[in-house]
């Protein structure tokens, strides 16, 4: 799968421009940075700027009808854009290929998202400016507008970083255990609830879509005077994930309790949360 990230920040992606394999920058760590590497995946990055033709190398402009700031001029996105062999939208298989605006305006990138955009060959993260892009970016260019999260950023290139970094690990071979990504926050959820790994551990009980993983713990069982559950050492497997199933509904229920409304939940479930007090809307 190949990203090509447009932006007058090339530097914050590490590496020159062009080269596909970040050095230091953002996408330079970790799985990230082992994918990119080993060719499961490439991220190549353009300079908005190169495609400018006046001494000053401009790329933004003032916003027609006054107001605050400056807005990234259309022209050198189009032409970057097309520059990448990128079929023009009509005509653009957007089963193969995708270009997106990173933008507070848009709609909110989740994990759903980066499992359709994992599914892809290419996609381009256009990353805004100042106060935003010429609209017609959005309109003629782009299939999507993406937000990833509901506040301001200076710049599109953290959330191109974000997207870039949530699609890679889902790539086939990228995780170490293929099944990883689903047993985790906001798992796919197409497994029964009480599947278990081939050596007989509970895994996560992702299985009921979409809610907040459960705690984890690790050696020494006690931590300046805090104990692990006492049921996570006993061994008893099937006690295990009975624990691990109400520690994530009742994390879910205390962070994000938006998530229970798509999620499929048993009447144990419900029973054990209706006793921390959640109502179903
Ligand atoms: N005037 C815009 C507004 O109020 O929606 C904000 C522009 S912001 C200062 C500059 C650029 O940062 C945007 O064009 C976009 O690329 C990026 N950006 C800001 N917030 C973002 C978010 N929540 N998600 C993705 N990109 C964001």
């Amino acid at each position: 799968m190949r990203f090509d990230i447009v932006t007058i920040f090339p530097e914050f992606f590490g590496g020159p421009p062009n080269n596909g394999i970040p050095g230091h920058g953002i996408l330079g760590h970790g799985i990230l940075e082992r994918a990119l590497r080993s060719g499961q995946a490439e991220a190549h990055t353009h300079d908005l700027r190169s495609f400018t033709y006046d001494r000053h190398r401009t790329v933004d402009d003032r916003p027609f009808g006054g107001g605050e700031g400056m807005v990234l001029k259309a022209q050198p996105i189009f032409e970057c854009v097309e520059s990448l062999g990128i079929a023009a939208k009509p005509e653009r298989d957007t089963a193969r290929e995708s270009v997106i605006l990173l933008s507070a305006q848009g709609k909110r990138f989740t994990q759903a998202t980066a499992r359709r955009l994992a599914t892809l060959d290419r996609v381009v993260l256009i990353c805004g400016r100042y106060e935003g892009v010429d609209e017609r970016v959005s309109q003629l260019l782009c299939d999507d507008e993406f937000s990833i999260g509901d506040y301001v950023l200076s710049g599109g290139e953290l959330g191109a970083a974000v997207i870039v970094d949530a699609v890679v690990r889902l790539l086939p071979g990228v995780l170490g255990h293929a099944d990883s990504s689903k047993y985790e926050s906001f798992g796919e959820g197409d497994e029964p609830a009480d599947t278990m790994t081939e050596d007989g551990v509970p895994r996560s009980t992702h299985g009921a879509g979409g809610l907040l993983d459960y705690p984890h713990y690790t050696r020494p069982a006690e931590f300046r005077g805090v104990a692990i559950p006492e049921v996570l050492g006993n061994g008893d497997h099937s006690v295990i994930r009975k624990w691990r199933r109400r520690a994530q509904l009742a994390k879910t229920f205390a962070n994000r309790p938006d998530l229970f409304t798509d999620a499929d939940l048993s009447d144990d479930d419900r029973e054990f949360l209706a006793g921390l007090g959640y109502t179903a809307s």
